[in-house]
């Protein structure tokens, strides 16, 4: 396939990612499910988090709602470009309400902590946060969820101790993540060729 052609490895394929994203949802489930009042609001991180997102909520048996927002930080390239802000905010009103921040990946943190500061000051009674993959090792910002807000992570990415051996400053793309826009419409998460980053 064309698109295969640029990939130099699968890191996570359909299946494991299927695997890992229904598991999520039953443990988000089970954590929401004492909760009768409040209808959790699910806000997908534009665009990266939009395949994980559909299939997250679907994994989800309980009423909740969907938003959107979007933050950037990052350029076209791989490198971050500093300091991101919120350039797309909420259409539904979070005051007093349980957010589930759905990301697709958090590497320095900057993002995650603007937008967790962004819910804060909208007033959101909880902010938890579920990312499909972590770079713990390329922390550089450390962010505090709000209220009983828990960490919902899929996979993370540190190369020595997990069972996923990859280097942390390997640039993931597919399942919704991008190289220069393009590649998000991979249905596994890889590696590029390092003949495609220009
Ligand atoms: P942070 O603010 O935590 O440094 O970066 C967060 C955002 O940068 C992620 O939500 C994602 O959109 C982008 N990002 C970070 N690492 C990668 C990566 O390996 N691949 C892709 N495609 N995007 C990444
Ligand atoms: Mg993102
Ligand atoms: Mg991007």
């Amino acid at each position: 396939m064309a698109l295969e052609k640029h990939i130099e490895k699968v890191l996570f394929s359909d299946e494991v990612i299927a695997h890992r994203v229904n598991q999520l949802g039953i443990d988000i489930t089970s954590d929401f499910s004492g909760d009768s009042e409040e209808t959790p609001i699910f806000v997908g991180v534009a665009t990266g988090a939009c395949l994980f997102l559909a299939d997250l909520v679907r994994r989800i048996d309980l009423p909740i709602a969907i938003d959107f927002i979007r933050a950037e930080s990052y350029g076209s390239g791989t490198v971050s470009s500093g300091v991101p802000r919120v350039s797309f905010d909420l259409k539904l009103d979070i005051t007093n309400k349980h957010v589930v921040l759905v990301e697709d990946i958090v590497d320095t943190g900057n993002t995650l902590s603007c937008l967790i500061e962004h819910m804060k000051a909208k007033k959101a009674s909880s902010v938890s946060v579920c990312t499909l993959l972590d770079k713990p090792s390329r922390r550089k910002v450390h962010y505090k969820l709000v209220g009983k807000g828990k960490f919902y992570s899929g996979f993370e990415l540190n190369h020595g101790k997990q069972k996923y051996l990859l280097c942390p400053d390997e640039f993931v793309v597919g399942y919704g993540m991008d190289f220069a826009e393009q590649y998000r419409n991979l249905s596994y998460i890889g590696v590029l060729k390092p003949e495609y980053y220009m």
